[in-house]
C-alpha cells in the first residue's frame, strides 16, 4: 500500500509536474542536437530536480529516442540507468563525496570513451556541498570537457555554488509546484490505490508540503497508514496535530467583541491538546493572509464548505491596516519562536496583542490628525524628508476612540520602535488638542 516517491518517480519528460518550460527546452535541445556540456538544476526539495536529471541522462544515451525526445525506458542503456548500474552514467552525492579526492576521480576517468552510449555523464546531486577545493578541481574539466562528456548538477542552494561553476553551466530554476497540480497528482495516486478522499484534505496536504511534491506524497503515505479507508480533513488534523480552523474564527470574534479573556482560554486549549506552537503560528499567519485576500476581494482557492462565509464574516471585523500589522507581528514571532522558552506566555501575548489591535490606531491616521491640528493652530508644518505613510483622505479619518484602560503589565511588543512612535504621536495629538481647547 506504500506510495513511496521512488514508485511514482517520473520516467518520462511528459510525467514531470509543473516544469513545462524546462521540459520543452530540454526536449528541443535533444531534438535539434543543441546540447550544452553542463546543466545545473536548481530548486526547492521535491520539485523534480533528480527526476529531471535522470530522464535527461537516459535521453542522452537512449538508443530509441522517440520523435518527442522521450527516452524509451526499454533499451539496455535506459535499463542500466533505471537499475542504477550504468557504466556511462556516474551519479555522485555531493553531500557525502564533497572533497577534492572525489573530484580527482572524475578527472582521472574523464578521458576514457563511454562504454556503451554516446556520452559519459557525470551527475552531482547537492553540488553546493562540494568544498572550495573540489569546486576548483571541477573547473578545468568543466571548461574543456571532451565532446563525449556531459555534466549534470542539481542543488537546492544555488547561491552556495561558485559563480565560476554556474557560468559554465546551462542553468534551470525549477518552479515550486502549485497546490492544484499537487492535488491532481495525489488524486491520481489515490485512484490507483482505490482509496476515496475529501478534496479539502488533499488541499490541506498541499498546503503543508509548501510546493514540494515529494513532501506531499510522504504526507499522503502517512495519512494512508493512519486510515486507508478514506482521506479526510478530520484524520489529517489528527494525524498531523493541526489546529482546527474554528479556533481562528473564534479569535476573530474575540477581536470584534474585544474579549481579552479568550486569549487565555485558547492558549489553554492549545497547550492541553499538545499542539505544535510553530505550526500554530504558521497557520495563524496563513489565516491573516487569507483575511487580507478577502479584504482585497481576492479569494483563496483552498477554502471549502462554510469557510468562505466564515472568512467573509471575519474579514468585516478588521481593517486592512490592522490585518497587515498583525501579519507583520506574526512573521516577526515566526523568526523568534525558537529563542523563547516560555511558550504558553508567548501564545497568550500574541493572542492578547491581536485582540487589542481593535483599538490600536494606525500611525498614518495619527500623522493626519497632527497635520490637521497643526493647521488649526497655524503652526508651520515641519517638512518631512519623505512621507512615512500614504496620506489618508480627510473624509476617511474617524474620531479618536475613548482611551482604553491599559492593564498594569502590558505584554511586551516586538515592534517596540513602532509602539513608541505610535505612543509619541498619540501623546502629541492629545497635547495639541488640549492647547486648541485652551486657546479657544
Ligand atoms: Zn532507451
Amino acid at each position: 500500500m506504500s506510495i513511496s516517491y521512488r514508485k511514482y518517480r517520473p520516467q518520462l519528460f511528459a510525467d514531470v509536474l509543473g516544469q513545462d518550460a524546462i521540459v520543452t527546452t530540454l526536449k528541443n535541445a535533444l531534438y535539434n542536437s543543441r546540447l550544452a556540456h553542463a546543466y545545473l538544476f536548481c530548486g526547492l526539495r521535491g520539485t523534480g530536480k533528480t527526476s529531471l536529471l535522470r530522464i535527461l541522462a537516459k535521453a542522452l544515451n537512449c538508443q530509441n529516442l522517440n520523435a518527442e525526445s522521450e527516452p524509451c525506458n526499454q533499451c539496455s542503456s535506459c535499463l542500466d540507468v533505471l537499475n542504477n548500474c550504468s557504466l556511462d552514467v556516474l551519479e555522485i552525492d555531493g553531500a557525502s563525496h564533497r572533497g577534492i579526492d572525489d573530484i580527482r576521480q572524475i578527472n582521472e576517468t574523464i578521458g576514457y570513451a563511454p562504454t556503451h552510449g554516446k556520452y559519459k555523464i557525470y551527475i552531482i546531486d547537492e553540488v553546493h556541498m562540494l568544498t572550495k577545493e573540489a569546486f576548483n578541481a571541477l573547473l578545468k574539466p568543466l571548461e574543456e570537457p571532451p565532446p563525449t562528456v556531459k555534466f549534470i548538477f542539481a542543488t537546492t542552494e544555488p547561491h552556495k555554488v561558485l559563480p565560476t561553476i554556474i557560468s559554465r553551466c546551462q542553468r534551470f530554476d525549477l518552479n515550486r509546484i502549485s497546490p492544484q497540480l499537487i492535488v491532481k497528482k495525489l488524486k491520481q495516486i489515490l485512484e490507483n490505490l482505490g482509496i476515496s478522499c475529501e478534496e479539502e484534505a488533499l488541499f490541506l496536504i498541499s498546503e503543508l508540503s509548501d510546493g514540494s511534491l515529494r513532501d506531499a506524497e510522504s504526507l499522503l503515505d502517512q495519512l494512508i497508514c493512519f486510515d486507508n479507508s478514506c482521506i479526510t480533513v478530520k484524520n489529517a488534523t489528527l494525524a498531523f496535530a493541526l489546529i482546527d480552523k474554528s479556533l481562528f474564527f473564534k479569535l476573530d470574534k474575540a477581536v470584534e467583541e474585544y474579549n481579552l479573556k479568550i486569549a487565555f482560554e485558547l492558549s489553554h486549549d492549545l497547550f492541553s491538546s499538545g499542539k505544535d506552537l510553530y505550526y500554530f503560528i504558521n497557520q495563524l499567519t496563513q489565516h491573516y493572509r487569507n483575511l487580507i485576500q478577502y479584504k482585497l476581494d481576492r479569494f483563496p482557492i483552498c477554502l471549502f464548505g462554510n469557510q468562505h462565509s466564515n472568512y467573509k464574516a471575519s474579514a468585516a471585523y478588521y481593517t486592512l491596516e490592522q490585518c497587515l500589522d498583525i501579519l507583520d507581528y506574526l512573521i516577526h514571532w515566526q523568526q523568534m519562536i525558537s529563542k523563547i522558552s516560555v511558550k504558553q506566555i508567548l501564545v497568550e501575548t500574541i493572542l492578547l496583542h491581536i485582540i487589542r489591535s481593535k483599538y490600536r490606531i494606525h500611525s498614518s491616521i495619527l500623522v493626519q490628525r497632527l497635520i490637521q491640528l497643526e493647521s488649526k493652530l497655524s503652526i508651520p508644518a515641519i517638512p518631512s524628508p519623505e512621507p512615512l505613510d500614504p496620506v489618508i483622505p480627510t473624509e476617511n479619518i474617524k474620531p479618536l476612540p475613548s482611551p482604553i484602560q491599559e492593564p498594569k503589565s502590558t505584554p511586551a511588543s516586538p515592534s517596540t520602535h513602532q509602539s513608541r512612535y505610535d505612543t509619541l504621536l498619540r501623546f502629541a495629538a492629545v497635547e495639541l488638542e488640549a492647547v486648541i481647547k485652551k486657546e479657544s
